[in-house]
């Protein structure tokens, strides 16, 4: 198999450097195993905060051993009576080629039900983040004001999708031309913002939102959300979903104090990890799979081939490569 191994620890944004490829020989089964092929293997910005040893809510990576993370793989030989050759799983799984597993949470995929690599996004853990972050903790209401930094992305366009489903107003936030005529002539969002181009984003975001706002989905944080908290409205619902923006700062980030707003506007503001809501997950899934189906959510995903792709798809990330959900192919099914 091939492995992807983290080589070192990065300080601030990671280079070519952070990663280590390796070859090796897989050893024979043992009884209860299964031999996975990766199919999709998945690159996600939590990752960057698993390359640093500071304490958060999953443990780090180990140095010198194979990144893990979302992956979509077929058992191509089983001795495991549950998990039978031809079976196609999700997994948390090693960056590598081909992995043996002992089946402990494996989650089986239905081939037929949707394409694979939609239970890596929309159907898969960015499509939950998106769905309970908006309707657990902002809970929109009709008419209402929604605005969503990190627009484009795989969580970013769930979100504001939703919030349209559910009868918002809705802004997106977002860092190339492309992506502004994306959200707004493919997903229907009515206003969105360049923010690398336009060179006051408070204004701009002023003037996108003529009656403030009511909900800030954060998947960014920094500057960009800065701007957004001069706009709160009266008991406005902020879900603190991701800081990119500041995943790679090498000292505090600092920035004007945000409770005098909170205070005066009386404004919930909630910091979420998916996982918190995971007895919801069963009905979110089945809701996002069911607005799919009848056209009702569209769902983008930028898709590179071949294994050695996954370190450049990974740092594309931190410069606004991806439109919806990024992803590599390692792998035909
Ligand atoms: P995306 O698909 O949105 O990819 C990341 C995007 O972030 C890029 O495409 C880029 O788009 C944008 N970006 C990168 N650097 C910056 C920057 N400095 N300032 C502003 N935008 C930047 O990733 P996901 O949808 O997977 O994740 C979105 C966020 O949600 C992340 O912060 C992630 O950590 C978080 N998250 C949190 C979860 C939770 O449980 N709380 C679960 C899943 C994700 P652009 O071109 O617009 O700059």
């Amino acid at each position: 198999t091939r492995s992807i191994l983290l080589n070192e620890r990065p300080q601030g944004l990671p280079t070519d450097n952070t990663f280590k490829f390796k070859e090796e020989e897989l050893p024979g089964l043992q009884e209860g195993q299964v031999l996975l092929k990766s199919l999709y293997i998945s690159v996600d910005p939590y990752m960057r905060g698993r390359m640093s040893d500071a304490k958060s809510y999953v443990p780090p990576y180990k140095l010198h051993e194979p990144i893990m993370g979302g992956v979509v793989a077929e058992v191509i030989e089983s001795h495991n009576a549950q998990l039978p050759q031809g079976t196609v799983v999700l997994g948390n799984l090693p960056w590598q080629t081909y992995s043996i597993s002992d089946g402990k949470g494996l989650m089986s995929i239905n081939p037929d039900l949707a394409p694979l690599s939609y239970h890596l996004g929309i159907l898969g853990m960015p499509g939950l983040t998106a769905y309970c972050g908006l309707l657990i903790i902002c809970v929109p209401k009709p008419g209402e004001t929604v605005v969503v930094s990190g627009a484009a992305g795989a969580v970013g366009t769930v979100v504001g999708q939703i919030a349209k489903l559910k009868g918002c107003r809705v802004i997106g936030i977002a860092g190339s031309d492309d992506k502004i005529n994306y959200l707004k002539e493919e997903l229907g969002f009515d206003e969105a913002i360049n923010y690398k181009s336009t060179p006051n984003i408070q204004n701009a975001l002023a003037a996108a939102c003529p009656n403030g706002v009511d909900v800030y989905f954060d998947n960014v944080g920094g500057e960009i959300s800065d701007a957004v908290y001069s706009l709160l409205n009266n008991f406005a619902r902020i879900a603190v979903c991701g800081q990119i923006s500041l995943y790679n700062a090498t000292s505090p980030p600092m920035g004007p104090r945000v409770e005098p707003i909170l205070l005066k506007t009386k404004s919930l503001m909630k910091g979420f990890i998916v996982s918190d809501y995971a007895d919801r997950f069963g009905e979110a899934a089945a809701e996002l799979a069911g607005w799919l189906q009848e056209g009702k959510l569209q769902y983008e995903e930028t898709i590179v081939e071949g294994f050695d792709q996954l370190p450049h798809a990974f740092l594309g990330l931190f410069k606004g490569e991806n439109i919806g959900k990024q992803l590599v192919k390692v792998a035909e099914y």
